[in-house]
């Protein structure tokens, strides 16, 4: 959604281009990614984009259950959904088709533009819309609150943005503590929702609604604005001493991303990138943080193909393929563009585009 960008965002950008544009496809679809939620957020008059619970109303539907979840009641977190029976990683939630997708920009009244959207759906569809709640705009009737739904529940979906009733149900886990990604697969026109962890029967399926790379209560002040809710998660609710190592793990990690984007000026050579990329990855193992771990490892091999480092460049490449099916799933782009570098990576399009140095090999 809005809300749920999912982030895998890249701080690489390609070299030999001095610009710090974000390069790779996963950056690109990051950076617009929040460019899009800027534009639908104004063009939707600038409401909050909350989190939403479902309505009770919802819960009589098949669609709530399938054989992997189901929605359930949790204590004092509304609905949620759970695993049903243990989840092995890298399996697909669920691939779900939007009721419907909204333009990026939008010329007309998005009122009007919704409700005619919403009218065109079929009566089980509508009954799907309907139970989705809000919180954007409580009291609204009509078209206003059809908007107000569309606004607390909306997904970005390549350069639109859509409303997924199931995935709809997820709500957040900050750090360790979510363990499920989507991503919309734009071939399929579906978003796609993998467990990057295994998940064990009984346990609440997470997504995360925001890069939760900074301290507990920066975190929870952010979502108690953006989405109204205070958050108790596993890692939220750490007893104070863990939840400070947390907090330094999640900054320092924070800080060495930002950081890795000085390779891309020039002004850090590709040993020194490398051996952050492996300090971050070190930093999250020890967090328990394991999501964009295809993104960091992409980042690596294009430092190492710049440099014209073969072996590292193949080695870095296979541990991308890997995560990166593990969350966005084998079929995903990135998985398939990482599987092209592992065969021949002086096909990477920064092959050499820097100096040769040897630059650092997974330390994993
Ligand atoms: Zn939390």
């Amino acid at each position: 959604m809005a809300k749920r960008t999912n982030k895998r965002q890249s701080t690489l950008p390609e070299p030999p281009k001095p610009v710090p544009a974000l390069e790779t496809p996963v950056a690109r679809a990051s950076f617009f990614t929040i460019y899009l939620i800027i534009t639908i957020i104004i063009g939707l008059g600038g409401a909050a984009w909350y989190r939403s619970y479902l309505e009770e109303s919802n819960l009589s539907s098949g669609e709530t259950e399938t054989a992997v979840w189901k929605v359930v009641e949790l204590p004092g977190k509304g609905f949620g959904m759970v695993a049903k029976r243990n989840i092995s990683q890298g399996t697909t939630i669920l691939r779900e088709k939007p009721l419907f997708l909204v333009p990026a920009s939008i010329r007309e009244s998005p009122e009007r533009l919704i409700a005619s959207l919403v009218s065109q759906l079929s009566p089980e569809k509508r009954r799907q819309f309907n139970a989705l709640s809000h919180h954007s705009n409580p009291d609204s009737t009509g078209e206003a609150q059809m908007l107000a739904k569309t606004q607390t529940n909306a997904i970005s979906a390549g350069d639109m943005i859509g409303i997924f009733p199931n995935t709809a149900r997820l709500n957040h886990g900050c750090s360790s503590a979510f363990n499920v990604a989507y991503n919309w697969a734009a071939g399929e026109q579906e978003l796609v929702v993998q467990a990057f962890k295994p998940i064990m029967e009984g346990e609440e399926i997470l997504t995360t609604y925001t890069d939760t790379k900074r301290p507990r209560d920066e975190r929870r002040q952010y979502l108690q604005g953006a989405y109204n809710f205070f958050c108790t998660c596993s890692v939220c609710s750490l007893p104070p001493e863990e939840s400070k190592r947390s907090d330094e793990r999640l900054v320092e990690m924070s800080r060495l991303k930002s950081k890795l984007s000085e390779w891309g000026s020039k002004d850090m050579g590709g040993g020194e990138a490398t051996n952050i990329i492996n300090k971050i990855w070190k930093l999250g193992e020890e967090e328990g943080y394991w999501s964009e771990r295809g993104s960091l490892a992409w980042d690596a091999v294009q430092v190492a193909a710049a440099h014209g480092q073969e072996d590292a460049t193949r080695r870095w490449a296979l541990v991308a393929e890997k995560w990166f099916s593990i969350e966005l799933g084998p079929n995903s782009l990135q998985a398939k563009d990482a599987a092209n570098i592992i065969r021949r990576p002086k096909s990477h399009p920064s092959w050499g585009a820097r100096y040769r140095v040897k630059v650092e090999s997974p330390a994993f």
